[in-house]
């Protein structure tokens, strides 16, 4: 028997005729995932992806505990629903059971606790002599021979062990949950507002999982903010970059520009001014870096700068559609998704951001046109933007 990891794919099967370039793609992306791990392979069959080592001693497939990390890794690639490490073994119903009794030894090894169990099985190949409603009748009634202290319990069972009859046989039991989600690739580049928050993490997280690849822009304000704030913003471009894969992250030099405005626009409209330089600062970013879209954190009615009048000031500066994919969600659920994508200890650091430091006490936060027109009257926009773009420095990011 050889360890083998079986990874089940989502939406992707209800996909019509693009099915096989989504397919294509996501294996693709298993391969970038998943090459630090030994020479693999990788193929698909029907709505399975199926991973094994080429060499025999890879490491990461010598058990349950070392394969962890790895599935772990198949986890994080949009499409995926879920993974199994099967044990995989050629042979008759002789060998089905011979294996399978192996195997049941080694989880109840691991798992002395276990009392109850059932068999599910699905049988690809026709050709073997048994369906699967005999084959798990058949293969229960010898466990529980081999293995008197067990029971069937069909509702509610300790483990469940899964046999799939296929060109080869498989037996296994338990899986981890994947990111669903589609295949990153597969949808245009996205340019992500990353501040050093909970939530830009978040909203670029949810992007990717519908198969945009990202790029990020964060604006800097040295020495206002730190190299510490700098760097987790780069650790959280690091984190989100194990689910979208390669960023190019633009650290935008924003020191002069707030001061200017600062100077020149008053206290109370800084919030919305400084918002709608920072998005067209971000499209001109995302024009010469092939981005289609524009991403931020806003959620409606967090914050000042996010009621609907100020979301509308700072989106008519733009042409670009703005995707906001915690418009419409709890900060709560939000935290919940930052924890579980790894981001949330990096994202509570307490280091200052830009918004923060140069925000007025009591921002408008129902501005009017004419308040905004009167708010940047005074400042030169078009050489702001313009200067904005120039004093970019970009980091590439990979996972790993
Ligand atoms: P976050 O938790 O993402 O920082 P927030 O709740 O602090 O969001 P705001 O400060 O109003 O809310 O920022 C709203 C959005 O604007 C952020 O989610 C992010 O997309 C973008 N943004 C804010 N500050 C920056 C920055 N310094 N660099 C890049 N993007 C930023
Ligand atoms: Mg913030």
């Amino acid at each position: 028997m050889s360890n083998i990891i079986l990874a089940r794919m989502g939406e992707i099967t209800l996909k019509g005729l693009n099915r096989g370039s989504f397919e294509i793609q996501l294996k693709g992306n298993l391969r970038y995932r998943l090459k630090k791990y030994g020479k693999l392979r990788i193929y698909q069959s029907q709505s399975r992806i199926w991973i094994e080592p080429k060499e025999e001693d890879n490491p990461y497939f010598a058990n349950d505990e070392s394969a962890r990390e790895i599935m772990k890794a198949v986890t994080q690639v949009f499409g995926i629903v879920s993974v199994s490490l099967a044990r995989k073994f050629e042979g008759g119903y002789d060998e089905v059971c011979s294996n399978t009794r192996e195997y049941v030894a080694s989880v109840l090894e691991n798992n002395p606790e276990y009392k109850t169990f059932k068999v599910s099985s699905k049988r690809g190949n026709k050709s073997f002599p048994m369906n699967s409603p005999q084959i798990c009748c058949e293969l229960g009634g010898y466990i529980l021979d081999k293995f008197p202290q067990l029971k069937v319990d069909v509702k509610k069972p300790d483990f469940i062990v899964n046999i799939e009859i296929r060109d080869y046989n498989y037996v296994y039991s338990g899986k981890m949950m994947a990111h669903r989600g589609l295949p990153v690739g597969t949808a245009g580049k996205g340019m992500l507002l990353l501040s050093g928050g909970i939530d830009s993490p978040v909203a670029g997280f949810m992007m990717a999982s519908r198969g945009m690849p990202l790029d990020c822009v964060y604006f800097h304000s040295y020495p206002y903010t730190s190299d510490q704030a700098k760097q987790k913003v780069i650790d959280l471009a690091k984190i989100v970059s194990g689910f979208s894969g390669h960023i190019n992250l633009h650290i935008v030099n924003f020191t002069q520009i707030q001061l200017d405005m600062v100077k020149n626009s008053p206290q109370d409209m800084i919030t919305v001014t400084m918002r709608r330089i920072m998005l067209q600062i971000a499209e001109k970013l995302a024009l010469k870096n092939d981005c289609k879209c524009l991403i931020t954190g806003e959620s409606l009615g967090q914050v000042a700068s996010q009621t609907l009048e100020a979301i509308t000031a700072t989106n008519e500066v733009v042409k670009m559609p703005v995707l906001r994919p915690l418009i419409g969600i709890d900060k709560q659920a939000t935290i919940d998704i930052s924890r579980e994508i790894g981001a949330f200890e990096t994202s509570i650091l307490p280091f200052e951001d830009c918004c923060t430091i140069f925000v007025a006490r009591h921002p408008k936060t129902h501005p009017h046109p004419e308040d905004v027109t009167e708010a940047e009257k005074n400042l030169d926009i078009n050489a702001m933007v313009e200067s904005g773009v120039m004093g970019t420095e970009t980091i590439e990011i990979n996972p790993f």
